[in-house]
């Protein structure tokens, strides 16, 4: 296997379970690919994923083979995310429905039918395309002779693949702060509200139905998990080790000249793997590729706390359409953000030193395509500390105490993800989903793929389901039932 980031993980151990001597290749000195981890000074930061939604894939592969012999233990949480806007509305997202439907009819006018209508949509949506969408591969002819991919490709008007998100979230909701507040939800997969189907409106399902969790240790805990799990199945790891040439003898797929083995899986990013380890096995992707947004991620040390500030905090950009405009259109990150700030501390006492707090700031970004980025960032940080000290009152330049800084050319540097795109491509187009590398190859027999960039998409809970998907396949392929 090349590379061990969560998908990566998630195939070895199922692959493991089922007796298959893994080789994993990493090119980084440790495992978890996006889902890394910083600290310094007593702050310790999750660099990439923050929020974690479907924890049973996890707990799922935990139990995998019947043995109790990793421990992972996380808690929901009952405040999902605070929002504020310039104008000084806020919003408290709640786990508890009748509370969230409250809270939009209280601050933001926002008639509580609308507000269940929707989630009750969203959880039709998520009905009809998790089993064929998400726990399938689109591309093999199985998953279409089946009765229940039959009933859902029968129901596919109701998953509006033909209608726009943004579109149909102003036909729904009355306050445009509402449809903001949905529309946000493209870009949990780097997309685009204003050209992505309104079928992305699925994901707040996963928040509002499933629930928003955190690992009591930290993001990282997650990967950290799935990594001795891989290994008390006997998964051998190879860290600091980049697979920088592929060659297939017949059947035979021989990794960086030494390894060799029948069955090669690839959890790095497929778009980069065609242009580095298997260009000569695999063919670049299409011109049209388009990579999902990227994201300008500064990890602040604060040395205050926050009352009004959760674990997850958004504070909205005034015009969200020109935001996306300017991520997708012009490449490069508007002069009013959306900012996010993340707090694990608010969870996990030990992230930050007491009285302190470890903020994760980030902003949507375009993918790396030429940009003067030391501009772009130094620029960005005054917008962001601009609009934060407006809406929170305070001078937040002098309680920074620690920065480190994620970039998208570091992102792509660091994880061999194509253009530094968070969610491999994007899911700006309708026939997205289709459009996603598949996770087989249909020419070359034991080649493999699975993560954020291939079939069902990026984000944690996805990028597990890829893991299943491509095992699934493989065991199928060689039998090892
Ligand atoms: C800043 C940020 C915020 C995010 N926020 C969220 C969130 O809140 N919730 C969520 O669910 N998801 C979020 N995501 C997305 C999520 O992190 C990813 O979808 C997921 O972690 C991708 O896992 P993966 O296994 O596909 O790939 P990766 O994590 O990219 O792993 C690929 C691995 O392959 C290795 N590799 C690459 N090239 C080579 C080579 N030539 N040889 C050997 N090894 C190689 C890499 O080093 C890496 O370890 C975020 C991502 C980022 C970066």
């Amino acid at each position: 296997m090349i590379g061990a980031g969560v998908a990566g993980l998630a195939t070895a151990i199922r692959l493991a379970s089922k007796g298959v001597e893994v080789t994993v290749f990493e090119q980084q000195s440790t495992y978890g690919g996006k889902m890394g981890v910083w600290q310094n000074k007593g702050y310790r930061f999750d660099t990439g994923p923050s929020l974690f939604t479907m924890p049973h894939y996890v707990k799922e592969l935990l139990a995998i083979d019947g043995k109790n012999d990793v421990n992972f233990e996380f808690k929901e949480l009952d405040i999902v995310c605070n929002y504020f806007w310039d104008d000084g509305t806020t919003l408290q997202a709640t786990k508890d429905l009748e509370k969230l439907q409250n809270a939009f009819e209280n601050n933001l006018n926002e008639p509580k039918t609308n507000i269940a209508a929707f989630l009750a949509d969203s959880k039709k949506k998520y009905d009809i395309t998790s089993h064929v969408f998400l726990e399938k591969s689109l591309h093999k002819l199985r998953t279409y002779l089946d009765w229940s991919t039959f009933r859902s490709i029968f129901k596919l008007p109701q998953v509006e693949i033909f209608k726009q998100m943004n579109y149909q979230n102003e036909r729904r909701f009355k306050n445009p702060k509402t449809v903001q507040f949905f529309n946000r939800y493209a870009t949990y997969n780097g997309s685009n509200p204003y050209l992505a189907p309104a079928t992305l409106n699925v994901i707040p399902h996963y928040e509002y139905g499933f629930g928003a969790f955190f690992p009591t240790k930290g993001i990282r805990s997650i990967a950290t998990s799935l990594y001795h799990k891989a290994v008390n199945l006997g998964v051998s790891f190879h860290f600091d080790s980049p697979v920088s040439q592929i060659h297939k003898y017949g059947n035979r797929y021989v990794v960086n000249g030494t390894q060799e083995s029948d069955i090669l899986v690839c959890n790095m990013d497929v778009a980069s793997a065609a242009r580095g380890p298997l260009r000569n096995i695999i063919p670049s992707k299409r011109k049209k590729y388009e990579p999902s947004s990227s994201a300008l991620i500064f990890y602040w040390g604060i040395n205050r706390t926050f009352p009004n500030l959760d674990v997850h905090n958004i504070f909205f950009s005034n015009n969200y359409k020109k935001e996306f405009t300017s991520i997708f259109t012009e490449k490069k990150i508007d002069d009013d953000p959306t900012v996010y700030i993340h707090i694990s501390s608010k969870c996990n006492a030990a992230d930050a030193p007491q009285g302190s707090e470890n903020w994760f700031v980030m902003v949507n970004a375009p993918y790396t395509e030429n940009q003067d980025w030391e501009v772009i960032i130094a620029k960005t940080k005054v917008r962001i500390l601009e609009k934060l000290n407006k809406v929170l009152g305070i001078d937040i330049t002098k309680h920074i105490v620690l920065e480190h800084k994620l970039t998208p050319e570091l992102i792509q540097s660091k994880t061999g993800s194509y253009k530094g795109a968070l969610y491999g491509s994007s899911s700006n187009s309708r026939m997205a989903a289709f459009l996603r590398q598949p996770n087989f190859s249909s020419k070359h027999k034991g080649l493999y793929f699975c993560g954020g960039s291939v079939h069902p998409g990026g984000g944690i809970p996805l990028c597990l389901l890829s893991g299943k998907i491509t095992s699934d396949c493989i065991q199928r392929d060689f039998k090892l039932y």
